[in-house]
C-alpha cells in the first residue's frame, strides 16, 4: 500500500457527501423517509460505475448493493462492508457546511460566534494535533455518522480498482437509508447478499470495535379505568391516570438509563398519554442478557396484576415487542469474525479495543438475519450534535484496517 494514501480519497468523498441533505425523518410513512437519501445513493452508484464496478443493485426503498467479484480462483469467504447515508435529526442535519482544519493546532475551535468546540470537553482532540480534522459551522451536525463510513468504504473501492495486483475474494458494499430512524433494515432482503460476514463502518473513536449490543423490547402498557362524574365519584371512579402513575412508581429507579452504564440494563418509561378512562405508557427495556430482558418483561406483567389488585375494577394489559437482539450471540458462533478484525489490527499496527454498544445497529438486525456483523470505528466524535467532528487520521486507520480484513479472508 506504500504508493497509496487513503487521506485524500476519504476527505474529498466525505466532503462531497456532506452536501447532500440526507437528514432522515422518523415520522415519514414511506422509504426512504427523505428523497435526498436516494439522490446520494445514485451518486455513489455512479461513482462505483466509474471505478469499474458495474454490478450494482439500486432499490427504490433506499438500498444500494455493489458486488466486486473475486480476482483469485480459490474459494474465499465472501464479505461485505456496510454504511448508512442518512444523518440524524437531533439537530439540523441539512445544509451542512463542513470546515476542514489542516494541521490542527491543538486549541479550542471556534465554530461560529456562539459555539466553540473546546479541548476541555473533547480531550481526544489533543491526540490529533498536527493532523486534519473536519468540523461544522455550529449550525448543523456534521454527518460523519455515517458519511465517514460511506467515504471509507468507497476509498477501499478506489484502492481495489487501482490495484489489480491486490488479491481479494468476493466483496459487497451495502449502503442503506433511514438507519437513524431505527428502520434501516425493515425493508432489507438479506438474500440479496452473498456475504457470510459483514462489517458496519459506523462507530466512533479510533480503535474501537463493537460486537455486542443491547437486547431491546418495546412494551406497551395500557390502563383501563372506570370513569364517572367527579362530583359523585366516591367509591365508583377508577382513574387510569392514577393507575399508571402508581405503576410507574413501582418500577425500580436504580434500573433506569440515568442510573446505569456498562453492562447494566434498564427500564425507561416514555410517551405517556391518558384520560380517566384509558392511559397508555410505552416502556423501553434494554439488557445485554436476554434472560434479564425477559425478567424485566415478566416484572412489568407482575406489576400489572398488582396494579389491578390495588385498583379494583381497573384492567391493565401488557404487550411486548422484541425490537432487536444482542448481535454477540450470532457473532460468537463464528470466532473468525472477530479474529479477522483483531488479526488485521495487528497487521495494520492499529491498537484495537472492544466496546459495548448501549443501543442497537443495523448490524444487529443483519446478524439476526444470519450474517454476523460487528461494527468498526470511523473517527467521528460527538455524533448527532453541532459539535460533531471527524479525525481524518482515524478514518484513514479504518480504511487500512478493512483493507487488511479483505486480505485476512483471502489468506
Ligand atoms: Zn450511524
Amino acid at each position: 500500500m506504500s504508493d497509496f494514501s487513503y487521506a485524500t480519497p476519504i476527505l474529498n468523498r466525505f466532503l462531497s457527501y456532506t452536501e447532500f441533505d440526507t437528514m432522515s425523518d422518523p415520522h415519514a410513512a414511506f422509504r426512504p423517509s427523505t428523497p435526498a437519501q436516494n439522490d446520494l445513493l445514485h451518486a455513489i452508484e455512479e461513482d462505483l460505475h466509474s471505478m469499474g464496478f458495474g454490478d450494482t443493485t439500486f432499490l427504490e426503498t433506499g438500498y444500494l448493493i455493489a458486488r466486486i467479484p473475486a480476482n483469485v480462483t480459490r474459494p474465499v469467504t465472501p464479505v461485505a462492508f456496510m454504511a448508512h447515508v442518512d444523518v440524524a435529526d437531533d439537530v439540523q442535519g441539512n445544509g451542512v457546511k463542513a470546515r476542514v482544519i489542516e494541521r490542527y493546532d491543538g486549541n479550542d475551535v471556534r465554530l461560529n460566534e456562539t459555539y466553540t468546540l473546546t479541548v476541555q470537553d473533547n480531550p481526544l482532540l489533543k491526540k490529533h494535533t498536527g493532523s486534519t480534522i473536519v468540523v461544522t459551522d455550529g449550525t448543523t451536525l456534521l454527518g460523519a455518522d455515517d458519511k465517514a463510513g460511506v467515504a471509507i468504504i468507497m476509498a477501499l473501492g478506489e484502492y481495489i480498482s487501482t490495484h489489480p495486483e491486490f488479491e481479494h475474494g468476493p466483496i459487497e458494499f451495502v449502503f442503506t437509508s433511514d438507519e437513524e430512524t431505527g428502520e434501516g433494515m425493515d425493508a432489507f432482503d438479506s438474500s440479496l447478499l452473498g456475504a457470510k460476514v459483514c462489517y458496519t463502518i459506523d462507530g466512533t473513536q479510533g480503535g474501537e470495535v463493537e460486537a455486542e449490543c443491547f437486547n431491546a423490547a418495546t412494551v406497551s402498557v395500557d390502563f383501563y379505568g372506570i370513569p364517572c362524574h367527579l362530583g359523585s365519584a366516591r367509591g365508583k371512579l377508577v382513574n387510569s391516570v392514577s393507575m399508571a402513575s402508581s405503576f410507574i412508581t413501582m418500577v425500580p429507579k436504580n434500573e433506569s438509563p440515568e442510573a446505569t452504564d456498562g453492562r447494566y440494563g434498564y427500564y425507561c418509561a416514555d410517551d405517556i398519554k391518558g384520560t380517566l378512562e384509558h392511559t397508555s405508557v410505552t416502556f423501553h427495556l434494554r439488557d445485554f442478557e436476554r434472560g434479564e430482558l425477559d425478567r424485566r418483561i415478566e416484572a412489568l406483567k407482575s406489576l400489572a396484576s398488582t396494579t389491578e389488585k390495588l385498583f379494583p375494577g381497573g384492567k391493565v394489559t401488557v404487550e411486548e415487542k422484541i425490537v432487536y437482539t444482542n448481535m454477540a450471540d450470532y457473532i460468537k458462533k463464528d470466532p473468525k469474525v472477530m479474529e479477522s478484525i483483531f488479526a488485521s489490527g495487528k497487521e495494520a499496527h492499529i491498537e484495537l479495543q472492544e466496546k459495548l454498544i448501549r443501543g442497537g445497529t443495523d448490524g444487529a438486525r443483519l446478524s439476526a438475519m444470519g450474517i454476523p456483523t460487528p461494527n468498526i470505528f470511523t473517527g467521528g466524535h460527538n455524533l448527532h450534535s453541532r459539535y460533531e467532528w471527524l479525525a481524518l487520521d482515524d478514518a484513514v486507520d479504518c480504511a487500512s484496517l478493512i483493507t487488511e480484513i479483505v486480505r485476512y479472508w483471502v489468506k
